[in-house]
């Protein structure tokens, strides 16, 4: 078998080929937490009172600048929010730097401060790195490892029946803003990626509720929210029922969205968090989102449900109701 584009668009042929290929084949995959079966945002390894949490995410995203960011943003932050949505503060990050000969050591420096301003937002400091070139036609390629530090971790699976469904601002405009960016598609307003780190999000919640009232949280990356609720209503084997008109989408995603045929629902946040709240402390929840800057259009879009096990139910602005599947391909290939 020769590896294709779809072994790394998620989805079905992605899950069987990291199972069979990869999973299959290393026998040490857990240290004591949440281990490589979880297929969770990252790992935990128990220390002392705490638990570490480990991640990695490796990042080719083309173009490597587009509106609202570039690669050097985008892999801080994807790093950064796969720690805060396991419940775990920033600690520190390492860099895998793979450049292809030729590349403008001007560009690199840019993509290198972008780097450093996010780390600075945070904060959190990148204390370790290694630097390749080879002369194969890969462009900019970067892989980000983190650690951080969590006093109580939260997986993507714990939602329980009643909790309340928030995201913490408009979907899809990463995805959008790439592919516009790719296909030089204008609109009258430019689309920007919502790229950013969400760890200020998460913890102004657990400061607002408390740590043990967020039963699970996601990134909502490749494949969109469509993707991150889906994977949670199958891992915590309850059903997810939300409503259309509750889920922030800014007008130009919904009208690129339109135009292209693609749901803003499937694509790329990469500067979201999707939060599953008891249902008691939702309000508070959202309003301690709200009050942060990339947080002001959060919302509740729905609720977690024992009448649709494992499953994503979409109630439509007109009433209808239709389960919303995760999206079979990659709708948009090399997003992140
Ligand atoms: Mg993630």
């Amino acid at each position: 078998m020769k590896i294709k584009m779809e072994h790394g668009a998620g989805g079905e042929i992605m899950e069987r080929f990291i199972k069979e290929i990869i999973l299959e084949n290393i026998h040490l995959r857990n240290a004591g937490g949440i281990g490589l079966d979880e297929l969770d945002d990252g790992a935990t390894v128990p220390v002392g009172e705490g638990h570490l949490v480990f991640t990695i995410d490796g990042h080719t995203v083309k173009p490597l600048f587009f509106p609202g960011g570039d690669i050097g943003k985008l892999s801080v932050s994807g790093t950064v929010n796969d720690l805060a949505v396991m419940g775990a503060k920033p600690l520190a990050l390492a860099n895998a730097l793979i450049l292809e000969a030729g590349t403008d050591a001007d560009m690199v420096k840019k993509i290198i401060a972008s780097m450093d301003e996010v780390s600075r937002e945070v904060p959190v400091p990148i204390i370790a790195g290694d630097t390749k070139v080879v002369d194969d036609k890969i462009g900019v390629v970067i892989a980000t490892a983190g650690i951080g530090m969590a006093e109580h971790p939260i997986s993507d699976a714990g939602s329980k029946p009643g909790d309340a469904v928030i995201v913490s601002g408009t979907v899809g405009q990463h995805g959008m803003a790439i592919i516009c960016a790719r296909e030089s598609i204008k609109f009258e307003s430019e689309i920007k990626s919502d790229v950013g780190p969400v760890w200020n999000i998460v913890k102004s919640v657990a400061d607002a509720v408390g740590w043990e009232h967020i039963h699970a949280m996601k990134d909502p990356t490749r494949g969109g929210i469509s993707m991150a609720l889906n994977e949670m209503a199958r891992k915590s084997g309850y059903g997810v029922e939300i409503k259309e008109e509750d889920i922030p989408v800014s007008p130009e995603v919904r009208a690129a969205g339109e135009m292209l045929g693609i749901s803003p629902f499937d694509v790329a946040c990469e500067g979201r968090v999707v939060m599953v709240v008891d249902k008691d402390f939702a309000e508070d929840a959202l309003y301690a989102i709200q009050k942060q800057p990339n947080g002001k259009d959060a919302a509740i879009i729905g609720k977690i449900t024992e009448t649709y096990p494992k499953k994503v139910v979409l109630e439509t602005v007109i009433g209808g109701k239709r389960f919303l599947e995760p999206p079979i391909g990659d709708p948009v290939p090399r997003v992140c």
